[in-house]
């Protein structure tokens, strides 16, 4: 059983920065589990204490069901694969894998096994008798997996595994990683600044703020459904646009008041303003740049939900077109169509896709559901 509990987890530095404060999170055997947030935030910082690399000051660990905060790291059945890759320069790939079974004095035929058996999995049997500074980037990336799974150990920590990876290299190693996950049956922890990462590997993700977790759930739901500002902004790329809004009740609609423009709002969305006492009130209205359309089509089936803006700025990336502007005094982007015929200087009608629009509470920024 490889299921993880932390309780009530808390750090505080012995300079009295706490780093992480009250993390609740039960991960179930065989999950991936991704934590994200900006710089800082207390990410590495929980993946030490799960390690037990760093004390904990506050909580409880449980690894399989049984505490953990005074279990020495070698004891707690858990391997660490660090962005650096830490391997040792000196030794070949073969031995800077076998070199923790060593240490822990497994027989020399085992160690022959596993070592290969890791080696056939990560496609690293052709290079076992090179040295590190003769591997490329992701081999050697490799090797530092190699060097965790031959320890079959119940959970895996990654901290950034990919971070020194080239673009491409990057996006390689990261369908091998989910290859590995699917092949090990392992539960893994994984740290990441990196988005795609995040929502391609994630069973669930985990986003922290200044040492609290804001959410925690499956991609899926965190960005469609994110629980406030701060996680709305950060989970999606471009980052979803924001803008004040005035709540009105016009008739049997309640409509979003944006400079001036009205904006109906969907029947469930509508209610949760009235009966929560928005009306009147200024909230803050989120869509994410998909969501706007200056498509002919989309503009027609809109039911008038759209309003006009001129192009500051026109990106085509080839898949899909950015589009710059400023509404309402806030600057904003639109992904559209590449086909889109939208070019800088231009005053162009976008389509609001209204049922993806989210509400927040302007004071608590919590979203408004
Ligand atoms: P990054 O994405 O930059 O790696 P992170 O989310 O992993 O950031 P941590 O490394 O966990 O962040 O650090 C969390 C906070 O704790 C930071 O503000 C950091 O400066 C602080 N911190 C880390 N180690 C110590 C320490 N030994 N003493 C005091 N504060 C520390």
């Amino acid at each position: 059983m490889s299921s993880l509990n932390l309780e009530h987890i808390g750090k505080k530095y012995p300079n009295g920065f706490e780093a992480v404060k009250d993390f609740n999170l039960d991960i179930e055997d065989k999950e991936f589990i991704i934590f994200v947030g900006p710089s800082g935030c207390g990410k590495s910082t929980t993946l030490r204490m799960v390690a037990g690399l760093e004390d904990i000051s506050s909580g409880t660990l449980k690894i399989g069901g049984k505490v953990m905060n005074d279990v020495d790291p070698k004891d707690r059945d858990i391997a660490m694969v660090f962005q650096n890759y830490a391997l040792y320069p000196h030794m070949t790939v073969y031995d800077n894998m076998a070199f923790g079974l060593k240490l822990r004095k497994v027989p020399k035929d085992q160690i022959d096994k596993m070592v290969k058996e890791a080696a056939k999995i990560l496609d690293l049997e052709h290079l076992l008798d090179r040295k590190p500074k003769a591997l490329s980037g992701g081999q050697r990336q490799r090797v530092a997996m190699g060097r965790a799974i031959v320890r079959n150990p119940r959970v895996f920590l990654m901290d950034e595994p990919l971070s020194n990876l080239d673009a491409k290299l990057r996006v390689q190693m990261r369908t091998e990683i989910a290859k590995l996950h699917d092949r090990l049956g392992a539960t893994i922890i994984y740290v990441t600044h990196d988005q795609t990462e995040a929502m391609t590997l994630g069973s669930r993700i985990v986003v922290m703020k200044a040492g609290v977790v804001q959410q925690c759930d499956t991609p899926q739901v965190l960005y469609n459904e994110p629980c406030n500002l701060f996680v709305a902004g950060f989970i999606g790329s471009p980052q979803m646009n924001f803008l004040d809004a005035v709540v009105e009740k016009n008739g049997d609609k309640i409509q979003l008041n944006i400079a001036g423009q009205k904006f109906t709002v969907p029947a469930a969305k509508a209610k949760a303003l009235e009966t929560k006492g928005y009306v009147g009130k200024t909230v803050v209205a989120g869509i994410r740049p998909e969501h706007l359309s200056d498509d002919p089509e989309d503009i027609a089936k809109s039911n008038g939900e759209t309003f006009k803006a001129t192009i500051n700025v026109y990106e085509l990336l080839g898949a899909e077109t950015f589009l710059y502007f400023d509404f309402g005094g806030t600057a904003m982007t639109a992904r559209v169509n590449p086909s889109s015929t939208a070019r800088t200087g231009d005053a162009v009608e976008f389509a609001i896709d209204i049922d993806k629009l989210h509400v927040f509470d302007k004071d608590t920024e919590e979203a408004i559901t």
